[in-house]
C-alpha cells in the first residue's frame, strides 16, 4: 500500500477524539460486547470496535483478535472513516489497496472486511465497528443495517461516557469549591472573632471603671490594634474580590523597586525586632520597572509578613532587588518552610499549609493569592522555592520600564 488516506476533517476529527477522552472514556468490555455482537450478527470470526488516531488505530473492542493497537497504515478502517457509510471489501486479495497489507498476507489473513464509521454528533468519523473473515464474502442487507446501527450506538456510548466523565469532574470541582467555602468560613470566622472578642473584653473592663489612666490608655491601644486588624482583614478580602473580578484599580508607571523595598522594610522594622529576627536588605541601586508601585508594595508586604511570621526567633530574612535580566524583588527566610505537597497550593485563595494551622500562626490564606494576582496584572511572574525547616525564597519578576513609554 503506497497511499495513506486522510479524511478532509482529519485535524478536527483527531481533536474531537482527544476532547471526548475517547481512548479512555469507555471501558473496553463495553466496546468488546459491541464487537462480539457485530461478529455474531455478521457470522464472522472477527469483530472490532476501532478508534482511528493520528498514526495508530486502537482496537478498543475485540472479538477474535487480541492486539490492542496497530499501525494506521495497515488499517482498513482508515478508508472507512473517509466516508460516511459502510465500506465492504469482498476479497482483499483482489483489491490493489489491500493485496499486500500485512493483515492480508499475514495473521489473521483477512480476505473479507466490512466496516461502518462511528460518526460523532459533530459529524466526524472517529472510528469504526467492523467485521472481518478469512474467506471472501458479502454481507446481507440486514447485516449491513445491523453493523451501521452498532456503529451509531458506539458513537452514542462515547458521547454518554464523555458526559459521565464531565459530570464526575464537575462534581469533584463542586466538592473542592464546597471545601474551599467551608475553609473560608472557618478561617474568616476565627480571624474576625479573635479581634472582636479582644475588643469587647477590653471595652467591658474599661466600662467597669476603676482603672488607672495608664492602664486604660494601654487597653485602648489594644482595642485600636484589634480594630486596625479587622479593617485590614476586610480590606484584604475586598482587594481579593476585586482582583478576582478584574475590577481592581491598576496604574503601572516607572517605579523604582529598590526604593520600594527600603520603604516596605522600614515599615515592618518594628515587627522584625519584636520577632527577634535579623533582616538584611541588598538593594544598593535603583531597579526600574513598569509597575504600579502601590500594588507591588502591597505584594511585597505580603511576602515580608509571611517571612516574619513563619520564621522562628533567631532566624534571618534577606530582601534584595536587582535589574538583570529582569526587575526582580526577592524575599528569603530561614523559617519553617513549606512541604512539597503544599507548595503548589499556597497561591490558591484561602489555602494555608497544615503547619501554619498546627503551629497556630494566624492568617487567612489570601496573602500569596493576592500577591500572585497583582504580579499577573503586571504580566510578571512569581517564583517560590521552599524546603521544610530550611526556609523559603519568593521572587517577584516584573516587566522592565520600557513598555510604559
Ligand atoms: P494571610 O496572608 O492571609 O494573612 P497566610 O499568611 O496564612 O494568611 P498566605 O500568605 O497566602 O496566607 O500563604 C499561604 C500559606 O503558605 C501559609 O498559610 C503558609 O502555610 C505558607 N507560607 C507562605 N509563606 C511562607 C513562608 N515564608 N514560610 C513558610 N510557609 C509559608
Ligand atoms: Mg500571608
Amino acid at each position: 500500500m503506497t497511499s495513506w488516506p486522510r479524511p478532509d476533517d482529519e485535524a478536527e476529527r483527531v481533536r474531537e477524539l482527544e476532547e471526548l477522552h475517547a481512548l479512555d472514556a469507555v471501558p473496553e468490555p463495553q466496546f468488546s460486547s459491541i464487537a462480539t455482537l457485530a461478529a455474531h450478527v455478521c457470522g464472522t470470526p472477527i469483530g472490532l470496535v476501532n478508534l482511528v488516531g493520528h498514526d495508530t488505530q486502537y482496537l478498543k473492542g475485540r472479538h477474535g483478535i487480541t492486539w490492542t493497537e496497530m499501525d494506521r497504515r495497515d488499517s482498513f478502517c482508515q478508508y472507512t472513516i473517509c466516508g460516511d457509510r459502510i465500506m465492504e471489501i469482498p476479497d482483499a486479495q483482489a483489491d490493489p489497496r489491500f493485496r499486500a497489507n500485512s493483515v492480508v498476507v499475514g495473521e489473521p489473513y483477512v480476505r473479507f472486511y466490512a466496516g461502518a464509521p462511528v460518526v460523532s454528533g459533530h459529524g466526524h468519523a472517529l472510528g469504526t465497528v467492523c467485521v472481518a473473515d478469512t474467506r471472501p464474502r458479502l454481507l446481507s442487507d440486514d447485516q449491513r443495517q445491523a453493523l451501521t446501527t452498532l456503529a451509531g450506538n458506539t458513537a452514542g456510548l462515547l458521547q454518554l461516557h464523555h458526559h459521565a466523565l464531565r459530570s464526575e469532574q464537575m462534581l469533584a470541582r463542586m466538592r473542592e469549591v464546597e471545601e474551599l467555602k467551608n475553609q473560608f468560613l472557618r478561617t474568616v470566622n476565627h480571624e474576625l472573632r479573635t479581634p472582636l472578642t479582644a475588643i469587647s473584653s477590653y471595652l467591658q473592663i474599661i466600662c467597669d471603671g476603676d482603672l488607672d489612666e495608664a492602664t486604660e490608655q494601654r487597653f485602648l491601644r489594644v482595642i485600636e490594634r484589634n480594630s486596625d486588624r479587622l479593617r485590614d482583614l476586610l480590606d484584604e478580602l475586598l482587594l481579593m474580590a476585586s482582583l478576582n473580578a478584574g475590577t481592581a484599580a491598576f496604574a503601572p508607571d516607572q517605579a523604582d523597586l529598590a526604593a520600594l523595598v527600603h520603604r516596605t522594610v522600614a515599615a515592618l522594622a518594628e515587627r522584625v525586632r519584636t520577632g527577634q529576627l535579623t533582616m538584611t536588605v541588598h538593594a544598593p541601586r535603583a531597579v526600574m520597572a513598569c509597575a504600579d508601585a502601590g500594588r507591588v508594595q502591597h505584594a511585597l508586604t505580603q511576602l515580608l509578613d509571611n517571612a516574619i511570621k513563619f520564621t522562628p526567633p533567631g532566624g534571618r530574612i534577606e530582601v534584595a532587588a536587582w535589574s538583570d535580566p529582569a526587575p526582580t524583588v526577592e524575599v528569603c527566610d530561614t523559617g519553617i518552610g513549606i512541604g512539597a505537597a503544599d507548595i503548589e497550593h499556597v497561591f490558591d485563595d484561602f489555602y494555608r499549609a497544615p503547619e501554619a494551622e498546627e503551629r497556630a500562626i494566624g492568617g487567612t490564606g489570601i496573602g500569596l493569592s493576592i500577591t500572585r494576582k497583582i504580579v499577573e496584572l503586571h504580566d510578571g511572574t512569581v517564583q517560590i522555592d521552599s524546603r521544610p525547616d530550611k526556609g523559603t525564597r519568593v521572587r517577584l519578576i516584573l516587566p522592565a520600564p520600557l513598555p510604559c513609554g
